[in-house]
């Protein structure tokens, strides 16, 4: 229980009306997108700047008191459940676009700034910030630092910690510290690039300087529709294996479909086995050639229709429908658990038939949307919260598609991060030697390991395998 004296002095740092210790206003910060466990923290406090969060983190420091870093809790791996931490700094009153540099195309933002406000900031001088998670119209550019996220454009233009060339950080002892900078390449460590999907274990990211890319001269968007999930993934490596790079290259199954035509009503065929979205980008001369290429793959491998937006309107609403198939999904299911593993490229085939197995053998309904050019794979797993049983073998199947990655010679994350939820998959990847090495780091950092406790590694005595939906304390 912390002191009310503690409670006042951050009152006297923040203001009274950013600390929030009501119990129906915490539970917003029981958990994030990872809803199968909770735990709300006993107060959250809405530092308005650097200097806030710093003299927040020293007062924090002084009693020895752990805390977690949250942004807009639309995580997908319980990164901001509170776990042995009674404190949440959140990032939302930090929204400021600080500078802007066209001429170098640089922006320097604050970590509570949307995802999409930096694109929307830049977008009339023929801008833009690359890194587009599907969730980029409420994430925070903390939350994507801290998780290196991705997005549908990945394929082409890289993660975020290829466009992040800086950060300000927040030591747990409240120092603040300046790594990277605006230039391209600073000398000594690269510590810019360690902060990138750290997962908020690091201290808490005030600023970040970006990267912008041109928008590209022009676009072309393609919707190639299947009879089966095979023949789609086979257009996957038929394009990729002719030499052609799209800018994005989307697939979802007849599941996926089934729920984003009912929400959105954009025109999918909803007897199609699965659609491609094929995006590709660049100089207007040459793109059309591309695209026929492309549709070309697409027909020998058995594709019934390909159909290219016929203008910026039709490739929004396609876009639209895209990256709001999360939200739509809620409507087969009250609760889904949405997984993340990578595989190579050439192995989705394969992993995409094993998840079918494994929902069969589990009584489960999966769908999967994905960034298949990546190889970064999300099965969306339905089930009913309220079920244990189905809980349980939803927990279970998880792990064994997890498993199944990394068997095919992949990974148990490809953008959402470990969080609480893959503690226990940890191993599947790293030797006892190479955990050791990241903790050892880890402490670097944060010495009495009082930021975000309980993630990423086991941390004795807290936080165990989840096998049912689970209630705990945040201390
Ligand atoms: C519908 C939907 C679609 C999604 N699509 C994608 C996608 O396409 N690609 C993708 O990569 N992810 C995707 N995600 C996952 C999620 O949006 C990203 O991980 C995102 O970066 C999280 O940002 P956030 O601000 O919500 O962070 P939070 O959820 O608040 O936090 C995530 C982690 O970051 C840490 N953190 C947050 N802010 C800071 C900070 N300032 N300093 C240090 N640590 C911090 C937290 O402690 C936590 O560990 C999706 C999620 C949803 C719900």
């Amino acid at each position: 229980m912390l002191s009310p004296g503690l409670l006042d002095d951050i009152r006297a740092i923040v203001g009274a009306d950013a600390v929030i210790t009501r119990p129906n206003e915490l539970r917003v910060y029981e958990c994030d997108g990872w809803t199968l466990e909770k735990s709300a923290p006993e107060v959250v406090v809405l530092p308005a700047s650097t200097g806030e969060v710093s003299r927040v983190l020293r007062r924090l420091h002084r009693d020895g008191i752990a805390f977690v870093p949250r942004g807009a809790g639309t995580g997908l791996s319980g990164g901001c459940l509170p776990v042995a931490a009674p404190v949440t700094i959140g990032t939302s009153r930090m929204r400021r676009i600080l500078a802007v540099d066209i001429a170098n195309r640089r922006a320097v933002v604050e970590a509570g700034v949307v995802n999409l406000a930096v694109s929307n900031a830049v977008t009339s001088n023929g801008l833009l910030y690359a890194p587009d998670p599907s969730s980029q119209m409420a994430c925070t550019i903390g939350g994507n630092v801290a998780e290196n996220s991705g997005g549908p454009h990945t394929l082409k233009y890289g993660v975020t910690t290829n466009h992040v060339l800086g950060v300000e950080l927040v030591l747990a002892n409240g120092d603040v510290v300046q790594l990277g900078g605006a230039v391209e390449d600073v000398p000594g460590y690269d510590l810019t690039g360690l902060v990138v999907g750290s997962e908020g274990t690091f201290g808490i990211v005030t600023s970040a300087t970006l990267r912008l890319v041109r928008q590209p001269e022009a676009c072309k968007t393609l919707l190639a529709i299947f009879e089966s999930v095979d023949d789609a993934t086979a257009t996957v490596s038929g394009i990729i294996g002719a030499g052609i790079v799209p800018a994005a290259l989307e697939m979802m199954d007849r599941l996926i479909v089934e729920a984003v035509e009912a929400a959105f009503r954009f025109g999918f065929p909803t007897d199609a086995g699965a659609v491609l979205i094929v995006e590709l980008d660049g100089l207007e001369a040459g793109l059309d050639e591309h695209v026929e290429r492309v549709a070309a793959i697409c027909r020998v491998q058995h594709a019934r229709e390909v159909r290219v937006a016929r203008d910026e309107a039709e490739r929004a609403a396609l876009w639209k429908s895209r990256k709001r198939a999360f939200g739509a999904v809620g409507r087969l299911a009250p609760s889904y658990c949405t997984q993340d593993g990578v595989v190579p490229r050439t192995k989705v085939p394969e992993i995409l038939r094993r998840i079918s197995a494994i929902g069969q053998r589990y009584r489960l309904r999966i769908g999967n949307v994905f960034h298949a050019g990546d190889g970064n794979i999300h099965p969306i797993l339905l089930f009913d919260e309220r079920n244990e049983d189905e809980v349980a073998r939803v927990l279970d199947a998880g792990r064994e598609i997890l498993e199944a990655c990394v068997e095919l010679g992949g990974s148990i994350t490809g953008e959402h991060g470990i969080g609480v939820e893959k503690i226990a998959q940890m191993p599947l990847l790293f030797s006892p030697a190479d955990l050791s090495v990241m903790q050892q780091l880890r402490r670097v950092f944060d010495p009495d390991g009082r930021c975000n406790p309980g993630k990423v590694f086991p941390t004795p005595g807290v936080c165990v395998e989840t096998t049912r939906p689970r209630r705990q304390a945040a201390i």
